[in-house]
């Protein structure tokens, strides 16, 4: 049966977050045919960004422009985003699972009374319903949901749904809609560090990943070669922010970021369950490491038995090469 579907886009520094196509794509599964309606909310003009909604596979997409939508607040974008529900009355509603997602979805499914599927790596439409997939016990396992009654609510995992190809042909309407925002009790004072600078780790297709292995601050810096050849980025191991190599924004696993990429290249890391829990299901995982019963290895789709600093050079120059 054809469905309203909503999407909750985000966007970072300007631009929209890859994971609002990759949620429009799964709203066009949800939707089965019906209409999915783009939702962005933040300060100033957002027609631009609504538009490429509209090229993604969004049938129209409704901005909420609002100086106290400058930065995120739970209260901010839950009363704006809410009104435009109460307005549209949606049968799905669908966000990407980022630390925005994962804090604004709950908040509202308990405001509605609804249930909410999160972190979902696969949306398919199984004879009339629609089935997500979602890991379980920290990655070791995979489970499959259904919501069989009232709201479709989800959260999906970025990278792991693709996103509908861009086509600049699609028309569909960007309206604005005034939304009143009152008592936000959480004032954002100053942004004190950025998460990261380049490449959105959650997001980035190509990660090369460094451990307590790589020894020192410096020892970063022919991963960040690697990573930058491969037009990656760097991650790290907890062990490597624990040294002080690098920074708590780049950690990988239970208690860092959730990764995907299409590449994982694991630099001096153990493969501790806790790290494991954050990288396991990278599509694939290559792994350098001089100790060979490295409990990484057994995660990996190849495994390099060696010394970082030797193999990580010869890497580059390969891929130079090529
Ligand atoms: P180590 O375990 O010390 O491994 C270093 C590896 O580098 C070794 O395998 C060694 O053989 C190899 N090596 C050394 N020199 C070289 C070289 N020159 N070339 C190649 N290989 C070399 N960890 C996370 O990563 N993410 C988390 O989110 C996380 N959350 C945690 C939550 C909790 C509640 C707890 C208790 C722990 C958590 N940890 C987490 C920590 C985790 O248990 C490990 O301690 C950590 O992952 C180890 O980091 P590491 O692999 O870099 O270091």
């Amino acid at each position: 049966m054809s469905k309203k579907v909503l999407v909750i886009g985000e966007a970072k520094e300007g631009s929209l977050r890859n994971v609002t196509f990759e949620a429009i794509a799964a709203a066009n599964i949800v939707s089965d045919g019906g209409e999915v309606v783009g939702v962005l909310c933040g300060d100033g003009d957002l027609d631009e960004m609504g538009q490429e909604m509209v090229y993604h596979g969004a049938a129209r997409v409704i901005t909420i422009s609002n100086p106290e939508l400058k930065t995120y607040t739970s209260d901010g974008y839950g009363q704006a985003v809410y009104q435009v529900i109460e307005d549209e009355s949606p049968e799905g509603i669908i966000m990407g699972h980022t630390a925005i997602g994962k804090d604004l979805t709950p908040k509202l499914a308990s405001k509605l009374e609804s249930g909410l599927i999160s972190d979902s790596t696969e949306v398919v439409a199984e004879s009339g319903n629609i089935v997500f997939t979602r890991p379980i016990y920290s990655g070791k396992a995979f489970e499959k949901k259904e919501i069989t009654d009232g709201l479709i609510f989800a959260t999906i995992r970025p990278n792991n749904i693709p996103a509908m190809e861009r086509n600049d042909s699609l028309s569909g309407e960007v309206t604005e809609k005034d939304v009143e925002i009152t008592n936000i009790r959480t004032v954002i004072k100053d942004i004190l560090r950025k998460s990261s600078d380049g490449i959105d780790l959650s997001e980035a297709k190509v990660i090369i990943a460094g451990g307590r292995g790589v020894k020192s601050e410096e020892g970063f810096e022919p991963l960040e070669k690697l990573a930058e050849v491969l037009g990656g980025t760097v991650g790290a191991s907890r062990g490597a922010c624990d040294a002080g190599y690098c920074d708590y924004s780049l950690q990988i696993g239970q208690t860092g970021k959730v990764v995907t990429p299409d590449l994982y290249i694991a630099c001096g890391i153990s493969g501790a369950i806790q790290h494991l829990a954050g990288m396991s299901n990278s599509k694939v995982i290559v792994a350098i490491n001089k100790d060979p019963e490295a409990n990484i290895f057994n995660v990996a789709d190849y495994g390099i038995v060696g010394d970082l600093f030797d193999v990580v050079p010869k890497l580059i120059e390969e891929v130079k090469e090529m």
